[in-house]
């Protein structure tokens, strides 16, 4: 059976990289992918077989009717206006903190290093921007009912502050000007 829309192979990678392997919890696996079919509608699949362990593995995502295409200055791209299907505000929160944890050590000077804290960084932002887009227009937070999951809803629960408009906007910008000055070109 095919999982919801997935909206740009950003957000492909995430939610596999988010879901490792049944077998040996390894998230390490070479993804090749190809166009499929779901029911008639279309679908893209991915396959390849587990680092970890040789398992075969397979995600199938249904896509959406309109492609939402990249800006330029999209470094990483989940998707269009349309709010992600895949995860909900409370697991982009985890993503968020996740990244500004991985990039929050100094700059080392090691070009590959301080590339990888700039990207994880780079996610962190991505990943704020997401959750806005769970706002409905007009108001000033996330709603309640947004959060499917149950880690996503824990997330809400232990401070459901972080996800009004003012507050997320406040972080994003606080982790932009942190990039900036850590990441100077
Ligand atoms: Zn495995």
């Amino acid at each position: 059976m095919a999982l919801p829309v997935v909206r740009s192979r950003d957000e492909a990678h995430l939610y596999m990289d988010l879901h490792p392997c049944e077998r040996c919890q390894s998230a390490e696996t070479a993804w090749q992918s190809a166009l499929a079919s779901d029911e008639g509608e279309p679908a893209r699949r991915y396959y390849g077989t587990c680092e970890g362990c040789g398992t075969p593995r397979e995600f199938v995502f249904r896509l959406p009717e309109r492609p939402a295409v990249p800006g330029p200055d999209d470094v990483l791209f989940f998707g269009g206006p349309e709010p992600s299907q895949l995860l909900d505000p409370g697991e982009w929160q985890l993503v968020a903190d996740t990244g500004v944890r991985a990039g929050g050590a100094p700059a080392t000077g090691d070009p590959a290093v301080d590339g990888e804290r700039k990207r994880s960084f780079e996610l962190a932002i991505a990943a704020i921007g997401e959750i806005l887009k769970f706002i409905p227009e007009g108001h000033d937070a996330v709603p309640e009912s947004a959060f499917w999951t149950p880690h996503g809803r824990a997330v809400y629960q232990e401070n459901p502050k972080r996800f009004r408009r003012e507050t997320l906007q406040r972080w994003q910008a606080m982790f932009q000007d942190e990039m900036r000055s850590r990441f100077a070109d």
